[in-house]
């Protein structure tokens, strides 16, 4: 899934700080075992593997790359590779924390894992790219397989990145092990809507969430930063279903209609990068401008970290639905809660990736392919039972929608923790 970059900066901490401070709110809310929680407080492992790659002018760099396994409680380690500059070990783990929860709230059979190389996708060609990716997978090999850990796409690689992964490790293993990664081309094993999904969840729940509100789809305006695969597959879904996207961005910034944009006019940035700020709109906007415009929804789908302390009271959406990971701090969320904003958190709407991700596992394993009727409907299914646990819990407390999501998901990993126990 490729993203848009950094638009604003203020990070007032790591995601695994993030991360750790979500679990104790939701541990607060349930009696959950010390001895879990803390083992839930820290990743079961990282790796830290060294990439040589050959550049195309024959020198040779060597790059730093990541696996983090948080939890593996529910199943096999579950989530992205990302190669972007910022990765870090720590964002790695944080991540890693957020797909354990994702998977919980899905009720789908994976753990939680992370991944990525420090480099800039932009700064390779697609010959390194590929290199990277093969050996990135043989350094890797011992540690992952598809019952072991799945990567998947995530910022700065996508589904060719998986074909050249799954190739390397199948070619080592002596065997053609499409189950290895998730978000692969479908001529190679991949899902039909796999690449859609992601952003079709969000569309999904903010439907959800908009009908939970009394809202009229038909009178519901939506403004969605970052037009790549996130945010143009929630904007057209939204677009499709009655509601008015009235501002989109990528990178360069943002384009503004009062009354309503063809989402499916706007190219998305993967399609055609810088189509989004270029195309003919009746006004253009910074990023920041799109993400205090007075709308019903807010859709921050680029990159994390985005609302935070310094502009969370300028934002004027009546709620904002998260399509990015971690796009919200702990502070901009406080205020949220504060002002009365609803938060539907990143890792229930955005979990639609990792959920037709486990669709094309099941379908690598069982060597069968489902057409994009039965994705579509058998995701939309799981969206709305996750919705409905996460629901129930938000109804039931009085607590926000994303601590509400953490207790669904907290819940099972401690209840398969204790029931499981602990090895002597
Ligand atoms: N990287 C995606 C995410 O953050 C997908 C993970 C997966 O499909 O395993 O959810």
């Amino acid at each position: 899934m490729a993203t848009a970059e950094p638009t604003s900066e203020p990070t007032e901490e790591t995601a695994v700080e993030t991360a750790r401070r979500q679990l104790e709110r939701a541990a607060a809310h349930l009696d959950v075992d010390e001895g879990v929680l803390e083992r839930l407080r820290h990743p079961d492992s990282v790796y830290r593997v060294a990439i040589p790659l050959e550049r195309d002018d024959g020198s040779t760099e060597v790059l730093t790359g990541y696996r983090a396994h948080h939890d593996d409680v529910r199943g096999p380690y579950k989530g992205g590779l990302r190669y972007h500059p910022d990765v870090t070990e720590d964002e790695c783990v944080g991540l890693s924390m957020w797909m354990t929860w994702k998977c919980a709230v899905m009720d789908i059979p994976f753990g939680g894992g992370k991944g990525g190389v420090v480099v800039d996708p932009k700064d390779l060609s697609a010959a390194e790219k590929e290199r990277l990716t093969r050996r990135f997978a043989e350094e890797l090999r011992p540690v992952i397989g598809p019952m072991t850990d799945i990567p998947a796409p995530d910022m700065g690689t996508d589904p060719e990145t998986m074909a050249w992964f799954m190739d390397a490790y199948s070619m080592q293993e002596g065997e053609t092990e499409p189950g290895v990664v998730t978000g692969k081309p479908p001529v190679v094993g991949g899902s039909a809507g796999r690449e859609e999904a992601p952003g079709r969840s969000v569309g999904i729940i903010a439907e959800k969430a908009i009908e939970y509100y009394d809202w009229d789809v038909a009178e519901t305006t939506v403004a969605v930063q970052g037009f790549g695969s996130v945010g143009a597959n929630a904007a057209r879904y939204l677009d499709e279903a009655g509601a008015s996207v009235v501002a989109v961005s990528d990178v360069d910034g943002a384009i503004y209609d009062p009354d309503g944009l063809d989402t499916n006019d706007v190219e998305d940035h993967d399609e055609t990068p810088g189509m989004v700020s270029g195309y003919d709109a009746p006004e253009t906007l910074t990023n920041e401008e799109l993400l205090t415009l007075d709308v019903d929804v807010l859709v921050p789908s680029a990159v994390g970290n985005v609302l935070t302390a310094e502009n969370a009271r300028d934002v004027r959406a009546a709620m904002v639905v998260e399509g990015a990971n971690g796009p919200t701090t702990s502070t901009a969320d406080s205020i949220f809660e504060e002002r009365g904003v609803p938060v539907i958190p990143d890792f229930l709407a955005n979990a639609g990736g990792v959920t037709v991700s486990y669709f094309e596992w099941l379908q690598d394993i069982n060597r069968r392919s489902w057409s994009l009727e039965r994705v579509n409907e058998e995701l939309e299914a799981e969206m709305l039972r996750a919705w409905d646990a996460v629901r129930e819990e938000y109804e039931a407390r009085d607590v926000t929608w994303r601590d509400a999501a953490y207790i669904v998901a907290l819940s099972r990993i401690a209840e398969a923790h204790e029931t499981r126990g602990l090895w002597p």
